[in-house]
Order: structure tokens, then C-alpha cells, then sequence
């Protein structure tokens, strides 16, 4: 079993989630997650954007894994969002994933227009009981502070791009100095971890891969990766970390890794 980390809101997350950006829906996306779940994991990351909830939704079933087993992060879209657009919005991808209730919902973006009236109907969502969990993914700390003037409840995640070659501290350390858990995407950094040198001959010494420890220091940092693979030898590696302890001198050594290399947009992209 894998543990926990435990929001502010109370609810328990896994320490390591399964991405599914670029899986498509169909036979695709229900084989990977279902061996997502028999290898251990029980956190599934989508978007309405990846277009494969519905997909998802059949994995959730065909698992037969308890409803409170499984932890269920989706996201509403950019232009999904407003009030009204994200009640909506929810709704169409609760029906996808024919679930009364997902674990965890993001905004996707933050949208300078709506992003406070996006929030409250976050806030109704949660209160409904619609999303156990609200959070935000792409934000910075001008957006959560702005957010924090207006908003009833925080968010309890700041889902964003994280990996070795981008670290972000200030932004991290506001996270956790607020209670925010910072999940890390593209944690991996899309694959490329596998071929930076100073991993690749830490990850020799301790005999482990280079996603292994890449998710090792994550998880020695307290914050949560959600890396993605459609290849069933690497979705059972990049879980197999649990043994994996560091020393403080390796994530000092990883922490030294960061060049503020970014792979996605910029958080400020869809600012306007
Ligand atoms: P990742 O860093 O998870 O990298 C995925 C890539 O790495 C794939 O090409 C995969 O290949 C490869 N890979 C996986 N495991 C290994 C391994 N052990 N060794 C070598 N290569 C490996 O990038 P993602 O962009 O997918 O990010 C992870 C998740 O984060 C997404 O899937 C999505 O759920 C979320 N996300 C959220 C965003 C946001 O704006 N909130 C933006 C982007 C992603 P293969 O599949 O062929 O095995």
C-alpha cells in the first residue's frame, strides 16, 4: 500500500499519483490505467483536455476496486471556466467518468477574467459534495494571493511543472509555507531525466534508474509527482521507489540540478 499525504481539508492523497496526458481514451487508456492499478497505484491525474475520462471511468469500474480505494484528480478547462461554465463543466466529466464524486478538482489555468468566479464554483462543487478536494494547477504566488483575498477555502494543491531542471523555490516554498501541496508535472521532465548526466551517475551509485530517483527526491521533498508512461515496464519502475531512501547529500546534490528549465507554457501564459 502506498501512504499518504494529508491535506488541509483532512483528505489523504497518495504520496505518487499515474499522469495521463497524451493517453488516449478507448482501449488505450482503460489497459494503462488498469495496470496502473494492479502494479499499486490508486491516484489517476486527467483533464477534460486529455479527452480520455470516459476512458478512465471504465478503468475505475473494470478495477473493482472500492470507490475509496482509488483517488480521482480532473481538471476543468480554460474555456470551461466561469460560474455557471464549471458547474457545467464538472457535471460532463462526472458523467464521463460516471462518478458521483471526483477526489480532487484543479482549475487548469489560471484565467485572469474568471478565475475568481471559477473559484466559486469550486467552493459550491465542494460544499455539494461534487469534488472532496479543490486546487488550483499553473498557479503562481500573485495568483494564489489574489485568490486568497476573495476565496472561503484555499486550495489544498497547486498542481505544476516540476522536475529537476525546474525547481521554482520561491514558489514551492510558498506552497508549503501555506499548506499548499505542490504536485509535480512533466516530473520526469517528459523522459529527459533519463539522459542528465549528474542523474544518471547518482542513479548508478544507488543502483536504481534515473525516474526512480528523480521521484525519490520528490517524494524526500514532500511533494507529489504524478509521472505518466504507457509502457508497463516503466508504469511498475516508476512506482517501485518505495524502498528508495536518500541521503541528504543526494538531494542536496538534485536540488543543485535546477536551471529554471521550463518544457510547457509559462504559468503566466493564458494571463491576460
Ligand atoms: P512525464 O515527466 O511524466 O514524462 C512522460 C514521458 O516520460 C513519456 O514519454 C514516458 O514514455 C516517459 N517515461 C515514463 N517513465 C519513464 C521511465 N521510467 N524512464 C524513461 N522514460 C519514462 O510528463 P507528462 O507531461 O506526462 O506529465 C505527467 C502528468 O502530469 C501528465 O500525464 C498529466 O497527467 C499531468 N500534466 C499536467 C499539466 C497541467 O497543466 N496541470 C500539464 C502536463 C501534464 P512512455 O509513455 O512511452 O513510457
Amino acid at each position: 500500500m502506498q501512504k499518504n499525504y494529508v491535506l488541509t481539508d483532512g483528505n489523504s492523497i497518495p504520496y505518487l499519483g499515474y499522469g495521463t496526458f497524451r493517453i488516449s481514451d478507448g482501449s488505450d487508456v482503460l489497459n494503462s490505467v488498469l495496470h496502473a492499478f494492479q502494479t499499486g497505484y490508486r491516484c489517476i491525474d486527467t483533464a477534460t483536455l486529455y479527452g480520455n475520462e470516459t476512458g478512465i471511468g471504465q478503468a475505475v469500474k473494470a478495477s473493482r476496486l472500492e470507490r475509496s480505494e482509488v483517488f480521482i484528480t480532473t481538471k476543468v478547462w480554460n474555456s470551461d471556466q466561469g460560474y455557471e461554465q464549471t458547474l457545467l463543466a464538472c457535471r460532463a466529466s462526472l458523467k464521463r467518468l460516471s462518478l458521483r464524486y471526483v477526489d480532487l478538482y484543479l482549475v487548469h489555468w489560471p484565467i485572469a477574467a474568471s478565475f475568481f468566479d471559477t473559484w466559486q464554483a469550486m467552493e459550491l462543487l465542494h460544499a455539494h459534495g461534487r469534488a472532496k478536494s479543490i486546487g488550483v494547477s499553473n498557479f503562481g504566488i500573485e495568483q494564489l494571493e489574489s485568490l486568497k483575498t476573495k476565496a472561503k477555502h484555499l486550495p489544498v494543491v497547486n498542481q505544476i511543472e516540476f522536475h529537476p531542471q525546474l525547481q521554482s523555490p520561491e514558489l514551492v516554498q510558498y506552497c508549503q509555507k501555506n499548506n499548499i501541496l505542490v504536485q509535480a508535472w512533466a516530473p520526469l521532465a517528459r523522459g529527459e531525466v533519463q539522459h542528465i548526466p549528474e542523474i544518471q551517475s547518482m542513479s548508478e551509485q544507488l543502483k536504481c534508474s534515473p525516474a526512480q530517483l528523480t521521484l525519490a527526491w520528490m517524494r524526500a521533498r514532500g511533494i507529489m509527482p504524478i509521472p505518466k508512461s504507457k509502457t508497463p515496464a516503466r508504469i511498475d519502475e516508476n512506482y517501485a521507489i518505495h524502498s528508495l531512501s536518500l541521503s541528504q547529500d543526494i538531494v542536496e546534490k538534485m536540488n543543485a540540478l535546477d536551471c529554471g528549465r521550463r518544457l510547457g507554457p509559462e504559468p503566466s501564459h493564458f494571463w491576460a
